[in-house]
Order: structure tokens, then C-alpha cells, then sequence
């Protein structure tokens, strides 16, 4: 896929799905702005990573639950590259328990990040959009917005509230040519499921009819499809990434 001259915003880039997805469009020759919650380390990194395939980067320290941060990192990507052609709305968060022991703040700090940093970045970028009249949004939705899960109500909440504002925006902007659809990963090997205790582990994965955990590269070229031009004609859907699991 070929995005020479494009520039993406990727939130939550530095680690996981997020720099998977750096990579992938770095590798088609996008210019990156990834943003981070706080480990300036794996920035780096990532950035470093994608500067070795050619592509120019912008890493920037940035909470998506913040609107003035949004707006900063919005501004800073249009001040180095003149345009937003691609936003990946990656940036996530978990904090699971059952709701009897949930705390409100668990709940807050979830929907805050998943569910209003991805209101945040896509009102920060829809009137670029508009104004270049084309543009690509995917949202990183999840197999559990689509099914529920024992012991992530909060997550699920923030998950199929993505997908409903998904739907909502793509009907407002697509006479704008601008797309917007999600992806709902399944079971990806990344530092959020390494932190899930071995038996939900052992239980997800018997679930799954392909049998193995999905690697962050079966996410990102997925998510580069959506964000190409291949894809021109592709609004308000869900794409599921998940090796059958939400079938
Ligand atoms: P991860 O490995 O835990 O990485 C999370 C990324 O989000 C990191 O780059 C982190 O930055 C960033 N981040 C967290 N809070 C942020 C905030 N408030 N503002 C900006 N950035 C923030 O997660 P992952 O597994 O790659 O998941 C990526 C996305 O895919 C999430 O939306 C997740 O819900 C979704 N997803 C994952 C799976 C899976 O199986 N892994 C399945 C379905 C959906 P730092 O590095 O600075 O902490």
C-alpha cells in the first residue's frame, strides 16, 4: 500500500497494535506522528524503527482524554507536515474486574481514554479533513464491544461506544470524502493481554477457532488496508481481526 505524502496520526503508537501500525505505514512511506502516555522509551523506539524505513516521525507526549493536549498534538502534526491524511485511534487502556467490585474511577479512567480520546482526536482532525476533502479515521474497536466480557464492563462500555461513533461520524463526513471505520481486534499478543492472568489466558485462547493469539502485524496491515486508498469506497464498517473468535 502505497502513502507517500500522506501523513498519519497514530495514538499509543509506541507500543503494541499502536507501533505495529507505525511501522506498517511508515513502510508505505507515510510520514508518523505518534503520540505516547508516558513511556518516552518506547517512542523512541518506535520512532527510531520507522526512521530506518525511510519515513520522517513526530513523537509527542500527548493524553487523548485531554482535549488541549489533542488540540497540541493535532497543531504540532499540521505545523511539521501541512496535512492529516490518516488518524489511527489506538490509544487504550484496561482496568478489569467484576462490576460488584468495579471502582467508578476504574470506569472513568477506561471510558475516558478509549471512549471520549477517541471523540477528542476525531473532533481535533474532522475540519482538516473536511478541508482537504478526503481523509482515512480507523478506530480500534475490540472483539469485546462486540460480544461483552465477564469482568470488563468499563472496556466493553468504551469498545461499542467506539463502534456507534464510528457509524455516527462516517455518515456525517462521508460526502466530505472522508472514511471512517474500526477494526475489532480478538486476542493480540501485546503488553495488554501479556497482563492477563494465565487461566482468562488458557480460557480466550480455547476460543478461538484458528487456535493461536493474533500478532500486532495481522492488526496493522488490516488497519493500513482501511487507512489506503484501496479502501476509498469502505465507510462506517467494522472489520473484525480476530481469527473467528466473534464469529
Ligand atoms: P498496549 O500494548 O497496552 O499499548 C497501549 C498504547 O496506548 C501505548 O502506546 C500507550 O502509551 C498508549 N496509551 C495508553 N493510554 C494513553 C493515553 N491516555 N493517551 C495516549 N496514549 C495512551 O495496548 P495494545 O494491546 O497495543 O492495544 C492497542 C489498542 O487495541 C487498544 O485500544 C486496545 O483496547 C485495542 N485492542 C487490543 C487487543 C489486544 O488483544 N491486545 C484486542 C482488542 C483491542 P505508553 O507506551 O506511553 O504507555
Amino acid at each position: 500500500m502505497n502513502f507517500t505524502d500522506q501523513t498519519a496520526v497514530v495514538t499509543g503508537g509506541s507500543r503494541g497494535l499502536g507501533r505495529a501500525v507505525c511501522l506498517e505505514l511508515a513502510k508505505g512511506g507515510a510520514n508518523v506522528v505518534l503520540c505516547y502516555a508516558g513511556n518516552a522509551a518506547a517512542a523512541e523506539e518506535t520512532a527510531k524503527a520507522c526512521e530506518a524505513l525511510g519515513a520522517q516521525v513526530l513523537a509527542v507526549k500527548c493524553d487523548v482524554s485531554d482535549a488541549a493536549q489533542v488540540k497540541e498534538l493535532m497543531d504540532a502534526a499540521v505545523a511539521r507536515f501541512g496535512r492529516i491524511d490518516i488518524l489511527v485511534n489506538n490509544a487504550g487502556i484496561t482496568r478489569d474486574g467484576l462490576l460488584m467490585t468495579m471502582k467508578e474511577e476504574d470506569f472513568d479512567a477506561v471510558t475516558a481514554t478509549n471512549l471520549k480520546g477517541t471523540f477528542l482526536c476525531m473532533k481535533a482532525v474532522a475540519r482538516q479533513m473536511m478541508r482537504q476533502r478526503c481523509g482515512r479515521i480507523v478506530n480500534l474497536s475490540s472483539v469485546v464491544g462486540l460480544r461483552g466480557n465477564a469482568g470488563q464492563v468499563n472496556y466493553a462500555a468504551s469498545k461499542a461506544g467506539v463502534i456507534g461513533m464510528t457509524k455516527s461520524l462516517a455518515k456525517e463526513l462521508a460526502s466530505r470524502g472522508v472514511t471512517v471505520n474500526a477494526v475489532a481486534p480478538g486476542f493480540i499478543d501485546t503488553d495488554m493481554t501479556a497482563a492477563m492472568p494465565e487461566a482468562a489466558k488458557t480460557a480466550t485462547l480455547a476460543s478461538i477457532p484458528m487456535g493461536r493469539l493474533g500478532a500486532p502485524e495481522d492488526v496493522a496491515r488490516v488497519v493500513a488496508f482501511l487507512a489506503s486508498g484501496e479502501a476509498a469506497y469502505v465507510t462506517g464498517q467494522v472489520l473484525a481481526v480476530d481469527g473467528g473468535m466473534a464469529m
